[in-house]
């Protein structure tokens, strides 16, 4: 077994640190007892990231037009489309797509590239999805973009409110801290904000389910009620703040009576009375929020009605306050430090500043400058839309899957001259639009750094020989800028190099102008680099050790020193409901999976909680929309449509829809939430509103649903509807149709492939409308297909446990097509705790047996005791159960 090696979680922006050892090829994750964002925890996909390091699917050689060319061909073709691009149409007709997945290096050679030497503002990252609105906001409260707190504020405020976070499933490993820190300290209070109610409201001491929107309304009147109750500091406000009383102004015409401001926002009145007196009677408080907020045509301004009651009431700048944007990719942070985003220069400078601007080109010795931000993502992909972005670079994101309106995207693709597509995998919804493939480095293969949400630049180390001929993006884009002619700028030969010029470059003409400062870091050499342990800018020195907490001394980062309250008007989504579309559709992510799924959808674990797509709906709407539990329904948009299995989790609200982003074109015949999504972006940040798309449920309907369990693939192309998920083992399809084949005998062979040396068993009820087939070769099971006129179907569970078997049983031979076990207990049931694998039979055994509550729980099956994600799941079944039992009289309650 190799020696650890300390690197960092790549998903998201909690920044977790590891321990990976490589043991025959095979990497172990734990925890990094060390790392002061996790200390030692992590959550499911943290866990299960030793699953995903596998070359399978990997994208490994360089492809032009789809024919393997080698590096050098490749990165001609690059720079010629480049280059007579840029001849006959100028600088801003080429873009760089990037993302928050790039390490800082990559990042910053990207940004230098095309702000300093093609002279193009135009790159822009899928951090623009995510929380774009914040750092809008932090630029025009603070002066600069920046996260004044640090994860320990967490743990030392006595109110944490989470707005548009479901903190538990996105941010797991945070979670857990603010739940031991409650555990120790119960005075300690938790208010989650959120339309929805989700796992995270389940410790909560409040939860205010808003209507959708209505966020700056909320923190208005809050704004207003800390004025009107004298829970204001005055002193600190006139110290160190511009502006607070047009804010105040426009908070009491807006938002002045808190009954009023109730019923806007569709809450009861004493909730928010409650909240608004916890909030003006606790000193310490610390706001948290995410892409609730951010993800709006308003999220900027309802950052800034977040920011403006903590300048009000001066809880900033010290232990165990602030508000704190949480971001959700590992390096959103990083891109930022470096000029990810169109509107930003690199280290913090600014675009509309000239001498940032000339600062910048005399450090990098920049022949052309861009001297105006380029186009924002949406604006980017439009711009291609209409022929004038010529020649495209894409880099470790999915933008056909993940953008708004994103079969526009697509087509803008499709029109574009040029797509060069830099990524790990093979086949993506974009990388099948690719004139261009190169094979980029995964997580594990690379080095360099990453920026959590609370500022810790921390190290991604490799720990993986480096396959086929994949390489660092960063490489790449150097190889592309030397084709370009630029050499000079790009001739960096390791990321510390990169690192030391990123540094070095933060520092300059800084004098505490500028928060962000690691002139502290530069000049660590190869050595230093390579052991440098997570550290929270600013870094001025090399003594300084980190700055855990910003504003202390009451000093912005505006001209004059001081913070400035932006006045926020509330304003509705883009986008009115109305008769044809009457629900509001809110998107975001599940407990165990990534984005596309391009790499936790490579894990078996992760897979076995929801292992299709769904639309969460209240059940009182379903009925009025004749959809019913379980059954496939089309949810429609001006926009597009997809196909999700309907849920009635008891979640959303009456009027509202909630649809997981993850599943793609490649997992699933109609799933890309991104196509149903409204193209409205918030003016000054131009984040997309992936929270508001006015939206209609309609039946899908079919004449038979089924599952697929194989060791192959199933032939579902041509089926009405069908979502694919790894299971290790086995694959396994959920389908569904509407033709009925005339022998469902010859149907099943074609879907399954035909193999002469297999025994295929078969069952059917043509009465019922039902049919059952396996295939078993050497007594071991190959394939099976289950399919009924209804949606509810037999458990996937126990089958699927047989493709871990290298022969049946004569009994569990006899039991396939019955899906009957030689035992009960052998059916462990869909997955719940993914740490542990323990299904939900098995808890539901346990709870009958008097586990009547988590911790019993995991004491019996250990389910819940890793990362503590699946703990509001168990919560829940416990009480479901109980409430069953109790509705039977059958119930012990303890
Ligand atoms: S909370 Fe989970 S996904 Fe996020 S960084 Fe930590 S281990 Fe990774």
């Amino acid at each position: 077994m190799s020696a650890a090696v300390r690197s960092t979680c790549p998903y998201c922006g909690v920044g977790c640190g590891l321990l990976v050892t490589v043991e025959n090829g095979a990497a172990q994750v734990r925890g990094d007892p060390e790392h002061p964002a996790n200390h030692g925890a992590l959550c499911s996909k943290g866990s299960a990231l030793g699953e995903t390091v596998g070359l399978d699917g990997r994208l490994l050689e360089p492809l032009v037009n789809g024919e393997a060319v080698g590096w050098d061909a490749a990165l001609d073709a690059v720079a010629r489309a480049f280059r007579s691009a840029i001849d006959q149409h100028g600088p801003d007709s080429v873009a760089f797509y990037i993302s928050g997945q790039l390490l800082t290096e990559d990042y910053y050679v990207a940004n230098k590239l095309m702000k300093g030497f093609i002279g193009s503002g135009n790159i822009d990252t899928n951090s623009r999805l995510c929380m774009s609105s914040a750092v809008a906001a932090h630029q025009r409260a603070f002066g600069e973009d920046l996260v004044p707190t640090s994860y320990e504020d967490l743990e030392l405020a006595d109110l944490v409110v989470l707005v548009g976070s479901n903190t538990a499933w996105c941010h797991p490993v945070l979670y857990q801290r603010i739940l031991k820190a409650k555990a120790a300290r119960p005075g300690m209070r938790v208010v989650v904000i959120d339309p929805r109610r989700t796992p995270t409201c389940d410790t909560a001491d409040l939860h205010l389910p808003l209507r959708a929107g209505t966020d700056v309304l909320l923190f208005n009147g809050l704004l207003s009620y800390l004025a009107r109750t004298g829970a204001t500091d005055e002193a600190f406000v006139r110290a160190h703040t511009n502006g607070a009383a047009r804010a105040l102004l426009v908070a009491d015409n807006t938002a002045g009576e808190v009954s009023a401001v109730a019923r806007g926002c569709g809450l009861d009145v004493e909730s928010l009375q409650t909240f608004y007196d916890w909030f003006a009677g606790t000193e310490r408080v610390v706001t948290l929020f995410s892409q609730g907020v951010n993800q709006s045509s308003a999220g900027t301004d309802k950052a800034n009605s977040i920011i403006n009651a903590h300048l009000l009431s001066a809880r900033i700048g010290k232990p165990g306050m602030g508000p704190f944007s949480i971001t959700g990719q590992p390096n959103a942070m990083g891109g930022r430090e470096v000029g990810g985003l169109a509107n930003m220069l690199a280290a913090h400078l600014e675009f509309e500043n000239a001498d940032h601007r000339r600062l910048l080109q005399q450090f990098w010795q920049s022949p052309r400058m861009a001297t105006r931000p380029g186009l924002k993502a949406v604006d980017l992909f439009e711009a291609m839309y209409e022929g004038k972005i010529k020649a495209v670079w894409i880099m470790s994101t999915n933008p056909v899957v993940s953008l708004p309106n994103a079969d526009r995207a697509r087509a803008a693709l499709r029109r574009c001259e040029c797509v060069v597509v830099s990524d790990v995998v093979a086949h993506t919804d974009t990388t099948a639009l690719a004139h261009v493939l190169l094979p980029a480095t995964a997580w594990g293969e690379k080095d360099g750094t990453v920026t959590n949400s609370d500022r810790h630049i921390s190290r991604q180390r490799r720990f993986l020989p480096v396959p086929g001929e994949t390489r660092p993006d960063w490489w790449s884009l150097c190889q592309v800028a030397r084709r370009l002619g630029f050499a000079e700028g790009f001739n960096f030969a390791t990321p510390a190099e990169i690192f030391d010029e990123h540094a070095r470059l933060s520092a300059l003409e800084n004098n505490g102008t500028r928060a962000f400062d690691i002139g502290g870091l530069a000049g660590l050499g190869e050595s230093g680099y390579a052991r440098l342990a997570p550290i929270q800018w600013p870094v001025p020195t090399p003594e300084s050790g980190g700055t855990p907490r910003l504003f202390m001394d009451g000093r912005f980062y505006h001209a004059d020193g001081k913070a400035r309250f932006v006045p926020t008007r509330p304003r509705p989504p883009t986008f009115a409901l109305d008769e044809e579309f009457p629900l509001v559709l809110n998107t975001g992510r599940i407990r165990d999976q990534w984005h596309t799924m391009t790499r936790t959808g490579r894990a078996p674990r992760l897979n076995s909680h929801f292992v299709e797509p769904f639309v969460d709906m209240h059940a009182g709407d379903a009925l009025s929309f004749g959809a019913r539990e379980g059954t496939l329904v089309r949810v429609v948009t001006r926009w597009g449509r997809i196909v999700a299995r309907l849920r009635t989790s008891g979640e959303v609200a009456r009027g509202s829809l909630f649809l997981p982003i993850h599943w793609s074109g490649a997992t699933s015949s109609e799933a890309r939430v991104g196509a149903i999504v409204n193209p409205s972006v918030d003016p000054v940040s131009g984040e997309p509103e992936f929270k508001s798309t006015p939206a209609r449920v309609e039946p899908f309907v079919v004449n038979w649903y089924g599952f697929v369990l194989t060791r192959g693939t199933a032939a579902v192309r041509d089926l009405s509807w069908w979502v694919r998920a790894e299971l290790g083992s086995h694959r396994r399809y959920e389908i569904a149709g509407r033709s009925v084949p005339r022998r469902w005998s010859d149907w099943a062979r074609a879907l399954l492939g035909t193999d002469a040396a297999a025994d295929w068993i078969e069952y059917e009820d043509v009465g019922a409308g039902t049919y059952r087939a396996a295939c078993i070769r050497d007594e071991r099971i190959e394939s099976c297909v289950f399919v009924g006129p209804r949606p509810e179907l037999p458990s996937r569970t126990w089958v699927g446990s047989l493709f871990e078997q290298p022969r049946l049983s004569p009994a569990e031979r006899a039991g396939v097509l019955a899906n009957r076990p030689p035992a009960a207990s052998m059916d462990a049931g869909e997955t719940v705790c993914a740490c542990f694998r323990v299904g939900s039979r098995a808890i539901e055994a346990a709870i009958a047996q008097g586990c009547h509550d988590s911790s019993a729980i995991g004491q019996r099956l250990k389910a819940g005791t890793n990362c503590g994600s699946c703990v509001p799941e168990l919560r829940r079944m416990v009480r479901d159960i109980l409430n069953a039992l109790r509705t039977d009289g059958r119930g012990q309650l303890t």
